[in-house]
Order: structure tokens, then sequence, then C-alpha cells
């Protein structure tokens, strides 16, 4: 098993300091305050661990699954497929344990074949892995898994994993170490960071897909949905291992899970072979996504050669996938990330800007514009593109401190000054970037 030997020591009843020194040492500053105690499945009815009430879940869910979402370049341009898959989520909640969580569903724009969710019911999909599936059982059964995983309550019995939220700082310190401020945007868009949400135990994996079999079922699909599934899954993996993120990817279990759930459609589900797959209405309502296929493969490939670091393959089929869809988001920001790490700032620039125009709500667009205008020392453009990014995905004590350094740059140094002094404060001191603005505050004379 996987627990850390903090959670076992919780598990055994001893007081939760350990946590709280785990957390600490890692520097977590998550708003909510720390909860742990015994509660009841919603599933099993047995008693679990659990490190937050619900009310911590739906917290946690609204701090962290936007910020996520953004990593992943926000919902689909496509709105009437989203749409669609938040009603056949709808279908497939409203028949589990815990039919009252706030769901809610989106197809993101990134290129590599995953779905996950949040403690409070936040869940995404690839567009990637939407355009591979069939049928709607299909799809049923991939919503289903992630209502299992909230309904089983894995996020709160893993909080450790909360520690997402210290991504962002850690990025941060790498690039203040340089003071190289464009670069620390660089990292901070790198794609993945939701390799992060997926680290369950095998054991949850199963129960997930138990679950979602179970619910998709009440939902009236056939429960061989489940196994079809896990089948495209490992079709992709074979051809394409590299596209294949960790949800589904525990690669020794990828051929287990097929099998128990094409048994379990053969057994105790057989009742729901006569229910319909639904591959009609499927191919009808996500014809819109599934015409950019070609693009969204152009995407994966550079996506994965983005995380290979090999910038000039990345920039290849970005480039082709632009070539084929000129408005499509996701290339245009890709591209431009891409020739962002690579130093070419004007072109990058460039392909923002469209980007920006296409999808003005989706933040990412609007930091690599930050970041070229940072590396330029356009320090008045570089504001407009924070502000703009902060209005959208407020709270990234990151984007803070940069709008502090473009402040300074632009010689105001009086509201300079308070975003730093922010930027200590939340901090609680800690780390390059704090340390920077610390530096600054001493210097001009708010500080001793
Ligand atoms: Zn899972």
């Amino acid at each position: 098993m996987r627990e850390t030997a903090w959670m076992m020591s919780n598990f055994t009843g001893r007081e939760p300091m350990t946590r709280r020194e785990v957390l600490k040492l890692l520097g977590a500053s998550l708003a909510a305050p720390l909860f742990s105690g015994c509660a009841t499945s919603p599933v099993t009815g047995e008693t679990i661990f659990v490190g937050m009430s619900e009310a911590q879940e739906i917290a946690l869910d609204r701090q962290l699954a936007p910020q996520q979402f953004s990593l992943d370049l926000g919902p689909i341009q496509q709105t009437s497929v989203n749409a669609y898959v938040s009603e056949v989520g709808a279908r497939v909640h409203a028949v589990s344990h815990r039919p009252n969580m706030p769901y809610s569903y989106r197809v993101l724009n990134a290129n590599y074949l995953n779905a996950y969710s949040f403690p409070g019911g936040s869940i995404g999909t690839m567009r990637a892995l939407v355009v591979r599936l069939d049928d709607e059982a299909q799809l049923a059964a991939l919503l289903g898994h992630e209502i299992g995983h909230v309904n089983a309550r894995h996020s709160a019995q893993q909080q450790a994993k909360s520690l997402v939220a210290q991504v962002a700082l850690t990025a941060l310190d790498a690039a203040t170490s340089k003071n190289d401020w464009g670069q620390f945007l660089v990292q901070g868009g790198s794609i993945g960071a939701s390799a992060l949400l997926a680290s369950y135990s095998r054991e949850q994996e199963r129960e997930a897909d138990y679950l979602g079999q179970r619910y998709m079922v009440l939902a009236g699909y056939p429960a061989s949905g489940m196994a079809r599934l896990h089948q495209v899954l490992l079709e992709e993996e074979k051809s394409q291992p590299g596209l294949l993120e960790t949800m589904f990817a525990s690669h020794p279990m990828a051929q287990e899970r097929y099998q128990r759930a094409q048994w379990l459609a053969e057994t105790e589900f057989a009742d729901s072979e006569r229910f319909p797959v639904q591959r009609e209405r499927f191919m009808d309502r996500t014809a819109p996504l599934r015409a950019l296929r070609p693009t969204i493969e152009r995407c994966g490939r550079g996506e994965e050669a983005m995380g290979a670091k090999k910038l000039a393959e990345a920039e290849q089929h970005f480039r082709e996938a632009v070539k084929l869809t000129p408005d499509d988001y996701a290339a245009n920001v890709r591209l431009a990330q891409t020739l962002l790490a690579r130093g070419r700032l004007d072109e990058a620039r460039a392909y923002a800007e469209h980007a920006r125009a296409v999808y003005p709500q989706e933040a990412q667009a609007h930091k690599v514009l930050a970041a070229t205008a940072l590396q330029q020392r356009r320090f008045d453009e570089a504001l407009i593109a924070l502000e703009t990014y902060d209005r959208l995905l407020p709270g990234d004590t990151g984007i803070t401190f940069l709008r502090g350094v473009s402040l300074e740059g632009l010689g105001r140094r009086q509201e300079a000054a308070r975003l730093y002094a922010d930027v200590l404060q939340r901090t609680g001191g800690r780390g390059q970037a704090a340390a920077y603005a610390r530096q600054r505050l001493v210097q001009w004379g708010y500080l001793r």
C-alpha cells in the first residue's frame, strides 16, 4: 500500500501533530483549517479515516480546481459539447451515493489522455480523450469512474495530495534564484500538473471503477461500456504510451482493470446489456469537437514533446496544429509557450495575442503575454496582462509578486511596496520571492 508514514500514524489514533509538521515542512498554506477524524464511508457504510470534512472538500475544490482547469487551458470553445457532457454526468451522479455534491463537468483544451476529479465534484476530462470514444456508454463509464472517487471520498482520505497548492511556490523559488521573471511564468505554465492529482492507490482505482460501473448501470447504460473504455485506453497505450497519463496508467493495472470490468459486465451487471450504448446521440452531440481530431492529435504529440523538453519537435507539431485550425486556442497557446521557452519572444507574443483574441476569458494566454513583456522589460504591458490574469484566476502569490516587479519597473514604488508586503505576508516570509520583496522593502525604508 502507498500510505505514507504520517497517514499511518493518524490511523493509529495519535494526535495529528505529524500532519501539521509535514505540511509546515512543505510550506503548504491552505486556507482551510486542518481537520482529521473518522467518518462513515458514503459508499460502504464502513468507518474510514478522512482528512477533511465535506465543507472542506468543497472549499478545497473551489480553491484548486480553477487553477488546474486553467493549466489544462480551460473548457473547450465548443460549448454545446460541454453542455452534452454535463448532461451525461448529471444522469450518472443523480444515482450515486452523494447526489447532492456540487458536481460540474468540463471538457478541457489539453491534449493528453486523462480525466480527473476534485473532492467537491469538479470533474475535468481532456478533449483528446473524448474524441477517442465511440459512444455515450463509454463517456458515462469515464465520468462514473470520477464520480466514484468523489463518492468514496478518496481525496479526503489523502490530504497530503492537497499539496497541489505547493506547486506554484516551488516554481517561484526556482525562477527567482536567477532573477529571471519570465522564466517563472514559463515553468508555471508547464503541462501535466494534474499528475499530482491522480495518485490514488490501486485499491481506490478498483473501487472507483466498480462504483462507476454500478452508477452507469443505474443510469441506464450497459456495463460493458466500462470494459470498452479500458479497451480504448489499452490500445492507445500500445500505440502512443506517452499520451496516457496517470489516471489510467498505473500500467500493470490497465489489463487487469479491463478484465475485471468485462467480468462484472458478464456477471453482476449482466442485465444491463439490454440498455442502448447511445452511439448515434454521442456522435451527433460531439461532432463539433470530433471535427478537430487531427488538430487535437497534433497538439497531443506537441505536448508529449514539450513534456520531454524536445522543444524544436514540439514547435513543429503545434505549428501544424495552428495551420489545421488557425483559431484553436490550445494550439496557439501551446505554440506561444513553446516559442517563449525557446526565447523567441516576438513570435511567442504574436501567437499569444491571437489566442487571447479568440478566447479572452481564459487565463494562460495572458500569462504568456506577461512573460514575454517582462523579459522585454515592457513593464506597462506586463502589468496589464498580470492584472487580467489575476482577475481571471485570483489568489496566485507568484502573480502578485510579478505585479510588484512590474510596478517597480515602472517606477511606481509605493504600489510595488504594497504588493511586496502582501507577498511577504502570504508566504510567511518563506522563499526567494519573499526574500527579494523584503530586500526591496528594507531598501526603500518600509522595513528595517
Ligand atoms: Zn481514478
